[in-house]
């Protein structure tokens, strides 16, 4: 069986270099906000680009966390994506801020820029963009938007660690970042893990407090904050693992490459790439008209796959408010998207037989 994903080959790599490091915090008998924490908030920052990095609980708090800094709330209305994992919703509707949904661009299945302007109000605060499945938003229009109407741009790159808009990186094009480094993710702790990533001084300190209860300094509160921090063995982990990033993305790259030039199938839609040097390829998705058949070919053929996402967030019983939203790309989208296996430990026999079942899909 070729699994979506080795979680256990992919960590297992980086054993002995992290044995050391959580023996070094054992040892040492310091478990958050220390010495590893620090370490990898400015390597990540130095990764990104960004003056400062933050490390927080998750990568649902890191967004709900952006958008208290900017102190937004009830009454304020935020432009998302329709076509997203329902974190960066959710992060918008429990700060009590409305979101403003907006299809995807079908081509690269993230926020149309072309379809906010449309959506801004007198009320609209901030436009959030996802980075989804790796691939960074195009995001010169959604800047002259963002100026032209005083809003903030958000940046949900839960899935985009490393990505790349012309020479920028994910973490680096907008006001202020959220990263999630959850198992799964091209950067993934072992455990829950976030990060936030910023060039503005005062967001930072602001979001800092905030995630360590309100407090600026010990037992002084200035904010009704929260508990929200990055554990100092996650941290070492996430510093280990850090080093490895461009690498294993680059693999990501090579494996999409040789799936987009081999797989040759007229029932399946592969994904379009804007530069081939800067997507990271979180999951390789494709679309099919029968999705369910094409997933249950692969897994006769030993293949497991996935489905980001089998259910678009209006239609989830949370949301039953926006229930009644006419979104037919966003549907269209959930009902035909299937994740093809792509990590960096991925064998190239794996490989080769994943393209060869697909193409042999009828
Ligand atoms: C994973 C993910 C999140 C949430 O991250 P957690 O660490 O699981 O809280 C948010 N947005 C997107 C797009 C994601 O893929």
């Amino acid at each position: 069986m070729i699994k979506f994903l080795d979680l256990h080959k992919i960590n297992e790599r980086f054993r002995a270099e992290i044995n050391q490091r959580l023996k070094n915090i054992l040892d040492c008998g310091w478990y958050l906000q220390g010495k590893e924490n620090d370490t990898f908030c400015q390597n990540f920052a130095k990764y990104c680009g960004t003056k400062y990095a933050l490390g927080v609980a998750n990568g649902l708090d890191a967004i709900n966390l952006i958008i208290k800094g900017y102190g937004f709330g009830a009454g304020d209305e935020i432009i998302v994506p329709a076509n997203t994992f329902i974190a960066t919703i959710l992060a918008v509707s429990e700060n009590g801020c409305t979101p403003v949904l907006v299809e995807p661009d079908i081509n690269t299945y993230c926020i149309d820029p072309d379809l906010i302007e449309e959506k801004i109000t007198s009320k609209t605060k901030a436009i959030i963009v996802v980075h989804l499945y790796g691939q960074a938003v195009q995001m010169e229009k959604i800047w002259n938007l963002a100026k032209k109407y005083n809003l903030k741009v958000i940046e949900d790159a839960a899935q985009a660690h490393g990505a790349y808009y012309q020479n920028r990186r994910t973490g680096n094009l907008g006001d202020a970042a959220a990263f999630s480094f959850y198992p799964g993710k091209n950067l993934g702790a072992m455990g829950d893990a976030g990060g936030i990533t910023t060039n503005d001084p005062e967001l930072y300190e602001k979001v800092k407090a905030i995630a360590n209860y309100g407090s600026d300094y010990k037992y002084h509160h200035i904010y009704k904050g929260t508990n929200s921090r990055l554990d100092e063995f996650q941290a070492a982990i996430l510093d280990v693992k850090l080093k490895y990033l461009d690498d294993d993305n680059a693999r990501r790259r090579e494996i999409a490459k040789y799936y987009r030039e081999n797989i040759k199938n007229p029932k399946i839609t592969l994904p379009q790439v804007y530069d081939e040097n800067a997507h990271v390829w979180h999951v390789f998705v494709v679309r099919c008209d029968n999705r369910e058949s094409l997933q249950k070919h692969l897994e006769t053929n030993g293949i497991q796959t996935n489905i980001h996402y089998p259910t678009a967030p209006h239609r989830q019983g949370a949301y039953k408010e926006l229930e009644s939203m006419n979104l037919p790309i966003t549907e269209k989208i959930h009902n035909e998207v299937l994740s093809l296996p792509i990590s960096p430990v991925m064998t190239c026999e794996e490989i080769k037989k994943i393209v060869e079942v697909i193409n042999k899909y009828v």
